[in-house]
């Protein structure tokens, strides 16, 4: 399929793989209550309670969450000297944030709040309709020995780029059911490593990640003992993410950082395809409504959400169609089709997206990890171009003058949601900081 995108400011950059910010059209005032929406903003507290009731159970299985008394959370770091190696330190780029979501606990990413919520969930379900757990009762029964045994039969299964595979593989592995992820051909060899060690069945496919999930998806579809986690499709996935909402709004209120029309909050999340910052800015949406501005940011070789939602098509259109490759050193954003419902449901609610070339986030990860010690993996670190894009970028400019947020700057917020870095062996870690370090000098 060759699909021709429609004529906007953006779309030159876009096909010649130059980074660019596209403005959704399709933003609303108010959007969060749309009718149309498939999704309501009452299941972004339904998320949060089931994770207040997972919490014990959380803490029996993973030790590590003991201080957090068993929720997966991560810092709010103010980004100090991190700011003027990005060449922010001026006052009307306001404060700037990094939500460091590359340390979360248990899966060492963002998919600790989207993996791990599901397969603790489908767990839950399963143990109440054996009886194993009556409604309401002690959820730590699910570590228990016949919980285990009932899980043990049950097979978990989930097409990844990496990330999302460590995230359910671990999640399964720690309530004792079998596991199997299928990996696309761009996921890093330390993930599959990890995840076998944990007895972990990894089938490695030789193509993209859309390939993968299609093959776990048919594989779970012959075994009625496998459950499916359907990255493509899953709301269970969505809302897990979109709890991660309360716990910035707090956060941010800790700070003394308010957000309201006359105090804008820009939130730059890291899509692949797009369940994970669709959660996040659904939930953000429904908490701070026209205050919170969300953007998505891809590599500019697969902007998956970019061009399908600029071509205003019904039907998925995907990076090979308008003539890009979906290759990138970013493997968690390596996604050449978004997600459907996503698509949807960020119609009336996204801001808009921006793409970044693949060296500059070596540059970023470098300058993360040499200012202010933050671990990040390539993929991690796209956000940092939202601020420069807002402000200064002439589209920027554009948003500002149609939000009315013209002269507001210095009073703004920036949160760059960093996606992952905890898990990254050193020795590749060191490898990537080279490389950072190296296109820095040569600036
Ligand atoms: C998965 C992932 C993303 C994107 O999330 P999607 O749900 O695929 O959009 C971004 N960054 C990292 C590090 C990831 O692992």
């Amino acid at each position: 399929m060759s699909v021709e995108l429609p004529n906007d400011p953006a779309r030159e950059d876009v096909l010649a793989a130059r980074p660019a910010l596209w403005l959704n059209p399709g933003l609303k005032d108010n959007g969060i209550a749309d009718p149309a929406l498939p999704v309501r903003a009452a299941q972004v507290d339904e998320a949060e309670h089931n994770w207040q009731a997972l919490a014990p159970l959380l803490q029996r299985c993973f030790p590590e969450l003991a201080a957090a008394r068993g929720r997966i959370q991560s810092q709010l770091i103010e980004a100090k000297a991190l700011r003027e190696a990005l060449g922010y330190q001026d006052a009307d780029y306001g404060r700037v944030f990094v939500k460091a979501d590359g340390d979360l606990p248990v899966a060492g990413s963002i998919k600790a709040r989207g993996g791990v919520y599901e397969v603790f969930m489908h767990a839950r379900k399963m143990a109440e309709k054996r009886g194993i757990l009556t409604p309401g009762g002690d959820i730590t029964v699910l570590a228990g020995e016949q919980a285990r045994a009932l899980f043990a039969q049950h097979t978990i299964a989930v097409g990844s780029t990496g990330n999302l595979g460590l995230s359910v593989g671990i999640a399964a592995r720690a309530l004792g059911f079998r596991a199997v992820v299928h990996m696309s051909a761009d996921a890093k060899q330390w993930k599959v490593d990890r995840l076998t060690r944990l007895g972990v069945e990894v089938v490695r496919h030789q193509a993209d990640y859309t390939t993968a999930v299609e093959h776990a998806r048919v594989d779970a579809e012959a075994d009625p003992s496998i459950y499916f986690v359907d990255d493509e499709r899953s709301q269970m996935l969505f809302f897990g993410y979109s709890a991660a909402a309360s716990e910035l709004a707090a956060q941010l209120a800790a700070a003394g950082v308010q957000v309201d029309a006359e105090h804008p909050l820009f939130i730059y999340l890291p899509c692949g395809i797009g369940g994970a910052p669709g959660g996040v800015a659904y939930g953000l949406k429904a908490i701070f409504g026209d205050a919170a501005h969300t953007f998505f940011v891809e590599p500019v070789q697969s902007p998956c959400a970019l061009v399908h939602m600029m071509s205003g098509a019904e039907e998925l259109v995907s990076v090979y169609d308008v003539g890009l490759n979906n290759r990138t050193e970013a493997d968690g954003m390596a996604v050449a089709r978004m997600s459907a419902f996503v698509a949807e449901v960020m119609k009336p609610l996204l801001a808009g997206v921006f793409t970044v070339a693949d060296d500059d986030l070596f540059r970023w990860l470098w300058m993360a990890e040499t200012t202010q010690a933050i671990r990040l993996e390539p993929s991690a670190t796209a956000g940092f171009a939202g601020p420069q894009f807002i402000v200064r970028s002439p589209r920027g400019l554009a948003y500002q003058q149609a939000r009315g947020l013209s002269g507001k700057l210095a009073n703004a917020t920036h949160v760059v949601w960093t996606t992952g870095g905890a898990f990254v062996p050193e020795e590749q870690f060191q490898q990537f900081l080279q490389r950072g370090a190296a296109l820095v000098a040569g600036d």
